[in-house]
């Protein structure tokens, strides 16, 4: 049975290269059968926060990576104490004092050896030992390192296929030397390419390097999310980019995994996500945006017209890129005070309107039934008789109601702003009226 770990330490936020190597472990025991096992690598008292763990843990949910198995290192320190003396009684280890420290590390001498790795995406690798220092296993203060409390714990945990970053080779032939020295079977490795940030580099706050909470917050939705990591380091093939997690779990294998690094774009991102946003059931989205327009107080906590609201989604539904998105482009249909952009106000609304728009008030009043294509027929018949481009109208219309320079067809702005609403905002720019 396939086993496999992610295995982060909780001395930060889950961020984009951790989430990729946790969707990549998830995917393949999903994949193949096999087991998701979480274990969370705490072993560093200082750095380590329960605060990291929840938000770790509650990513890792939200994304939908669900575990089989959870384990904490600071709880298995017995264990890693047992096998170092092990290797002490061996002779394959010794104990030292260091300088002004009370107990004594335990230090595995490095026997001097060729390594060779065949690694599941990276192919063969190979390192010569006699460039590793002898390793420290239990520090002084009784704490195991990384290195070897990975390979107690892989082995214990019976973990088959090592899935990380790429930014740990250089500890692979360390701990391969330490499933020798233990006597247990080396694990398979599938070492992931690095993520780069768009302008090359490491990925930094400005490129991605953002927790997976910080994406949420922004309003991407999970599966869009998923998708994207999917993206950054493996290919459905067929030039498919849009793929379900469902598909994605029978088509994927560890071994067709890029080789070269990954780069981190947003556009990208927000282009995948899109997709998710316009195919998503409105009825969801609007689940997922009721607690947004709460949290800005454009509705209440109940009482609000949810069949209205569901309509407002399906107008703007096949632009968002973030779900928050909507929070911002219809706001105008929620708040009192309208928000104007000054620039827009300085472009389309500078020049005198007034005769303009009370014409257009009269239309509405007069309209025989006042729905979406009866405003525009409305509309129409005034900038004929006025003699004028529509666009010399549209513009400034669409900045008095909605404060903005671009969003839906106006007439469906109209609509479902209200006659009263639309009225009451033009009047505002009509001189005498306000
Ligand atoms: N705790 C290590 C990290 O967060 C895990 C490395 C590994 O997967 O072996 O990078």
């Amino acid at each position: 049975m396939i086993r496999v770990r992610f295995a982060p330490s909780p001395t930060g936020n889950l961020h984009i290269g951790g989430a990729r190597t946790a969707l990549f472990n998830w995917l393949y025991a999903r994949a193949k059968s096999g087991k998701f096992i979480l274990r969370i690598e705490d072993t560093d008292s200082v750095r380590s926060k329960q605060e990291f763990v929840e938000e770790i843990l509650n990513s890792l949910s939200w994304l939908g990576f669900n575990w089989d198995e959870i384990y904490y290192q600071s709880k298995r320190f017995d264990i890693y104490n047992e096998y170092a003396h092990k290797l002490l009684n061996e002779g394959k280890a010794y104990q030292e004092k260091a300088i002004g420290k009370s107990g004594e590390a335990i230090i595995f001498k490095v026997p001097q050896q060729k390594i060779k790795i065949q690694d599941l995406i990276r192919g063969g690798i190979e390192f010569d030992t006699a460039l590793i220092k002898d390793q420290v296993l239990i520090k002084s203060d009784g704490t195991p390192t990384y290195n070897f409390a990975c390979v107690v714990d892989d082995a214990a945990m019976q973990i088959t296929h090592v899935i990380r970053g790429d930014d740990h080779i250089s500890n692979t032939p360390k701990q391969a030397l330490l499933y020798e020295a233990l006597g247990f079977t080396v694990p398979e490795f599938a070492h992931l390419p690095l993520i780069m940030g768009i302008e090359g580099g490491r990925l930094s706050k400005r490129t991605g390097a953002t927790a997976i909470s910080d994406y949420r917050k922004m309003g991407y939705l999970a599966p869009a999310l998923v998708n994207y990591l999917l993206l950054l380091s493996w290919a459905p093939g067929n030039n498919v980019e849009v793929i379900d997690i469902n598909e994605a779990i029978k088509l994927f294998d560890v071994t067709q995994v890029n080789r070269t690094s990954a780069t981190f774009d947003l556009k990208k991102l927000d282009w995948i996500s899109n997709q998710y946003l316009k195919n998503a059931d409105p009825e969801k989205l609007l689940e997922e945006l009721l607690p947004l327009l709460k949290a800005k107080k454009y509705i209440g906590e109940d009482g609000f017209d949810r069949d209205y609201i569901l309509k407002l989604v399906k107008l703007f539904q096949a632009r968002l890129a973030h779900l928050n998105d909507f929070v911002d482009w219809a706001d105008f249909f929620f708040v009192q005070e309208l928000k104007i952009s000054p620039e827009a106000e300085k472009k389309f609304l500078a020049q005198d309107l007034s005769g303009e728009f009370r014409l257009f008030i009269e239309k509405l009043d007069k309209l025989g039934k006042f729905d979406i294509l009866s405003i525009e027929e409305g509309f129409r018949e005034l900038v004929k008789e006025l003699n004028i481009e529509s666009k010399a109208l549209i513009h400034p219309i669409r900045v008095a109601l909605t404060g903005k320079t671009i969003g839906p067809g106006l007439f469906e702005v109209i609509y479902y702003l209200g006659k009263d609403r639309t009225k009451e905002r033009l009047s505002h720019w009509i001189k005498g009226e306000r």
